[in-house]
C-alpha cells in the first residue's frame, strides 16, 4: 500500500490504537492532542498530594484485541490482577455483597425470592449460550436487546429484586448509568464474557502506562486543539492551534478519535445521515470527591440502592501507598450530578458529600486533610434504546466505501477501553481495506 499522510486527531486510547496500526502498515502519522497530557479518559493525575484517574481504573480481560496489544507493548509484566473485585451494599439492617464478575456468589443476596433465585440460574445457561453470538467488544453484537430499557429487561427477565439490589447499584456505581436509562446491549453483549472470570487488571503504574507506551512509539503533538476537519472532494483539511499560531494541513486521510458528540462541532460537511447519527450521541458527566486522609485508613468499596439517602452512588477507601496519602473516592449518584449542574456553583458538590462521608467514617472529620471534586464533563456514551440500530447502520455506511475521514471511539465499539482499543484497530483495518 501506498504510504499516506495521516492525522489522528485525539490522544485517547482508541486513537493511539489506530495510530500505532497505521504506523505499522507504512503510513506517516501525526496525533494532534487539545490537551496538555495524552491517554484522553485513561491516565492519572495529582492535585498537590491527591491522586486521582481522568477515566479508566480496570482493564477488563474479555477483549482479545485489547490484551493482545498489551503482550505486544511489552506490558504485560506491569498488569496486576484484581481478583474477585466487589462491593458492600445494604438496604434495611440488611448487607450483601455485589461481586463485579457474577457468579454462583451473587445467589447468597438476601431478599431474592425463591423464583428469582431459579431464574437467576436458567438466565446463566442463557448467558452461556450468548458467548459465541457476542462479541464484548461491540455494543451491536447485542442488538436485538436494543429496544428494551435494561431497568425493564432485569425486572422482565430476572426479577425486580435482581435490579434493585444487583444491578442497579451496580451500573450507577461503575457507569454512573440509570438502567431505565440504557438499553439492554451492554449488559447482553458484555456479561456472557464475565461468567467464569474472577480477575480484572490495573497496571502497576497506573492505566495511564498503556497510552503512555503506546505514544513513545509515536508523533504525538499536545496543546494542538483542532478547530476544524473540512471534508469535501479531495484531501481533508485540519486546522489546529500550535503555541497560539494557526495551522492548516491537507493530509491524505483523518481519523477523528474525538468524543462522539464533539465531531458534529468539528467535522464541516458531514452527509446529513452522518449528522444525524452523532447529533444523537450523548454522554453523561460525572463528579467526584476526592479527600486525602491524615492517617492510614483500612481498604473498603461501597455501592449504594436506590433508595439510600444521600449524593454517593460509589464510596471507596484507598489504603496510603508510598508518596501518596489513604484517599476516599467519592462518586456523585446521576441525581446528585444533575443536580450539582443545574446549581450556581456546579463544582460545589462536596458540602452533601461530606455529610455522607461522615456517616461512612466516623473518623473522618478528625482524620481529613485535603480535598479535590474532579467533574469528568464526558463520561461514557449513554447507550440508550435504539443506540446500537443507529450504530450498526452508521458503521454500516462508513463500510460501504472508501472515506477521506474515519472515526474511532468507544461510542463506535463498547463503552470500556477494551471497546475504544478495538475502534481504534478497526479503522486502521478499514484503511487498510480501503486503500489498499
Ligand atoms: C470516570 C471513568 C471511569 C471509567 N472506568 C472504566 C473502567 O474501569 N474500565 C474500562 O474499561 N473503561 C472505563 N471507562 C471508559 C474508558 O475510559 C473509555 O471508554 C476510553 O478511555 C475512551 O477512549 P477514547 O479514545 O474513545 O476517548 P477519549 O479517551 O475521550 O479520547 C478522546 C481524546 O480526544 C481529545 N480531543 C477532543 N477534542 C479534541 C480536539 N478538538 N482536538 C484535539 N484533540 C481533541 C481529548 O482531549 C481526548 O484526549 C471509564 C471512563 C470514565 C470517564
Amino acid at each position: 500500500m501506498q504510504s499516506k499522510a495521516i492525522i489522528v486527531v485525539g490522544s485517547g486510547i482508541s486513537g493511539l490504537t489506530a495510530a500505532y496500526r497505521l504506523q505499522q502498515q507504512g503510513h506517516r502519522v501525526t496525533v494532534l492532542e487539545e490537551q496538555g497530557r495524552f491517554g484522553g479518559r485513561m491516565g492519572e493525575g495529582r492535585i498537590r498530594d491527591i491522586q486521582f484517574a481522568y477515566g479508566a481504573r480496570l482493564l477488563y480481560p474479555f477483549s482479545k484485541p485489547t490484551i493482545g496489544l498489551v503482550r505486544e507493548l511489552g506490558l504485560q509484566p506491569s498488569l496486576v490482577p484484581i481478583r474477585k473485585l466487589g462491593a458492600d451494599c445494604g438496604q434495611g439492617g440488611e448487607n450483601w455483597r455485589i461481586e463485579l464478575m457474577p457468579g454462583v456468589q451473587s445467589l447468597l443476596t438476601p431478599g431474592l425470592s425463591l423464583a428469582e433465585r431459579a431464574r437467576f440460574i436458567a438466565f446463566g445457561a442463557r448467558l452461556l449460550a450468548l458467548r459465541t453470538r457476542t462479541n464484548p467488544d461491540d455494543l451491536t453484537s447485542a442488538v436485538e436487546y436494543d429496544d428494551e430499557t435494561l431497568a425493564s429487561f432485569i425486572a422482565r427477565v430476572l426479577g425486580p429484586r435482581v435490579l434493585e439490589r444487583m444491578v442497579e447499584p451496580t451500573f450507577r456505581g461503575t457507569r454512573s448509568w440509570n438502567p431505565e436509562e440504557i438499553s439492554a446491549a451492554f449488559f447482553m453483549s458484555t456479561t456472557p464474557h464475565l461468567i467464569g472470570q474472577d480477575t480484572v487488571y490495573g497496571f502497576r503504574k497506573g492505566m495511564g502506562e498503556m497510552p503512555q507506551a503506546l505514544a513513545a512509539l509515536l508523533d504525538v503533538r499536545l496543546n494542538c486543539p483542532v478547530t476544524a476537519i473540512e471534508t469535501g472532494e479531495g484531501k481533508p483539511r485540519v486546522t489546529y492551534l500550535a503555541q497560539g499560531r494557526q495551522v492548516t494541513e491537507e493530509p491524505d486521510l483523518v481519523v477523528a478519535a474525538v468524543e462522539g458528540s464533539l465531531v458534529r462541532g468539528l467535522v464541516h460537511g458531514l452527509e446529513a445521515e452522518d449528522r444525524a447519527f452523532f447529533e444523537g450521541v450523548r454522554y453523561n458527566s460525572l463528579g467526584i470527591v476526592h479527600y486525602a486522609l491524615g492517617s492510614d485508613i483500612a481498604p473498603a468499596m461501597r455501592f449504594f440502592t436506590r433508595d439510600t439517602k444521600g449524593p454517593l452512588s460509589t464510596y471507596q477507601q484507598v489504603p496510603a501507598r508510598p508518596g501518596r496519602p489513604a484517599q476516599i473516592y467519592a462518586q456523585l449518584t446521576p441525581e446528585a450530578e444533575r443536580e450539582a449542574l443545574a446549581s450556581a456553583n456546579p463544582l460545589g458538590f462536596d458540602g452533601p458529600v461530606a455529610e455522607q462521608v461522615k456517616d461512612l467514617l466516623p473518623a473522618f472529620e478528625t482524620n481529613r486533610a485535603d480535598s479535590y471534586n474532579q467533574r469528568i464533563a464526558r463520561k461514557l456514551p449513554i447507550f440508550y434504546p435504539g443506540y446500537a440500530r443507529k450504530l450498526r447502520a452508521f458503521l454500516d455506511r462508513q463500510a460501504s466505501q472508501p472515506r477521506r475521514v474515519y472515526y474511532c471511539g468507544d461510542y463506535l465499539a463498547q463503552a470500556l477501553v477494551t471497546g475504544a482499543v478495538s475502534s481504534g484497530m478497526a479503522v486502521a483495518q478499514a484503511i487498510a481495506r480501503d486503500w489498499a
